[in-house]
């Protein structure tokens, strides 16, 4: 962290188109010469792998190995065979490029070992700037916070996003807001931490929309990415509150999906506390669209036009599963604007499983 109160480094971000052939320098920079390149399974995956390859050997940088194993949530299996690929091929750094199950298990991989780690990211997670890992084992998602987490360089391609089909960007931005959202209310959150969180936020509710309407439009991807960055770095240096714990919950309760159930949750999440962070809520309300001061409304009219499942249920949460969601919600401790309470909890997840606003 620096004297702001943000983990913002310059020297540790690089933007722009092509900037991912500045990678062989990095590594270079960094002290090593052989990465461990990790990569997601798919089409995307091998594409990125290969393109990475191909820069490292054009410079006359050998990659150790490609690896495209990373899933969602780091399960711990997945995370110790990889450390055994990594050992055998002598690795001396690693580069992961992709989403947050990627930068996750690069952040595994390297809290691990000691070795250095590069990412690359190509969605919005915001993962890359935070010095946060979260593990599975056993259906069980464990969170833990460590500096030595903290990725050492990132490379923001906008490029490398052209890729990302509009509705995972939308799901991915919305996840990235959900960040700075929390950051704006956190117990330690800064004024510098509210500045930055404020423009993230703007800045992913006006791309946005535009990436949906137009998902080659690169000038719309590149203000998301940009606005996505300043989201991550709020993650990483807040303290979050109600919304992520529930995603947690939901996420790892009852496997559902990442970014879409941050998607779904945050307008309720948002609601649940409005009564207890009535500035905050004027200042969101200020930088989203179509509020008309009310950021609640703001934040429905932004989840409309961008056409996403609204309803936990259509990723498989049963009706039966609230009651057991609210239970653990209402396990957890943590610092949260307004003090928990179980019929006020309950009904903002069955308003989120059945697909109903947030008011
Ligand atoms: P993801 O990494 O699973 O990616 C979502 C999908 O997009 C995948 O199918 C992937 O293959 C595809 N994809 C990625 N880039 C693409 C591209 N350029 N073109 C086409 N397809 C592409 O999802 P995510 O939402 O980025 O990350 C979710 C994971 O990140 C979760 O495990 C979550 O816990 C973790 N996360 C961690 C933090 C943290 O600070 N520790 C923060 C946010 C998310």
């Amino acid at each position: 962290m620096d004297a702001s109160g943000t983990s913002i480094d310059p020297d540790k971000v690089l933007f722009g188109s092509k900037s991912v052939t500045k990678l062989p320098d990095e590594i270079k920079r960094l002290g090593n010469s052989s990465p461990l390149i990790l990569t997601s399974k798919g089409r995307n995956g091998v594409a990125h792998g290969q393109l990475l390859a191909k820069i490292l050997t054009d410079a006359s940088t050998t990659p150790a190995a490609i690896l495209n194993t990373a899933v969602m949530h780091t399960p711990k299996p997945v995370t110790e065979e990889a450390l055994e690929r990594l050992k055998s091929q002598a690795a001396d750094c690693i580069v992961s490029i992709g989403g947050g199950s990627v930068i996750g298990l690069g952040k595994a991989l390297s809290i691990r070992t000691g070795l250095k780690h590069i990412c690359i990211p190509t969605t919005y997670s915001g993962s890359e700037m935070t010095p946060i890992l979260g593990e599975t084992d056993n259906g069980r998602k464990v969170t833990r916070s460590d500096p030595k987490i903290l990725p050492d360089f990132v490379i923001y391609d906008v490029d490398l996003t052209m890729s990302l089909p509009a509705a995972v960007c939308s799901c991915s931005g919305v996840n990235a807001m959900a960040h700075a959202v929390e950051s704006l209310y956190a117990v330690n959150t800064t004024p510098a931490i509210s500045k930055l969180a404020l423009e993230g936020i703007k800045g992913l509710a006006e791309a946005l929309p535009e990436i949906v309407q137009d998902p080659t439009d690169r000038s719309a991807r590149e203000r998301a990415q940009h606005a996505a960055w300043l989201c991550g770095v709020c993650l990483g240096s807040s303290a979050m509150a109600l919304h992520h714990k529930l995603c947690h919950t939901l996420g790892g309760s009852f496997d559902l999906p990442h970014a879409e159930t941050h998607t779904i949750v945050l307008p309720h999440a948002v609601a649940y506390n409005a009564p207890a962070i009535a500035d905050t809520m004027e200042k969101l309300a200020s930088v989203l669209p179509g509020s008309e001061g009310d950021a609640i409304r703001g934040l429905n009219v932004l989840l409309e036009k961008l056409e996403v499942s609204r309803a936990l249920k259509d990723f498989g949460m049963r009706e039966e599963d609230i009651d057991k969601a609210t239970e653990i919600t209402m396990s957890l401790q943590y610092a949260n604007p307004r003090p928990m309470e179980q019929d006020g909890i309950r009904e903002l997840i069955r308003r989120a499983w059945a697909g109903e606003p947030a008011r």
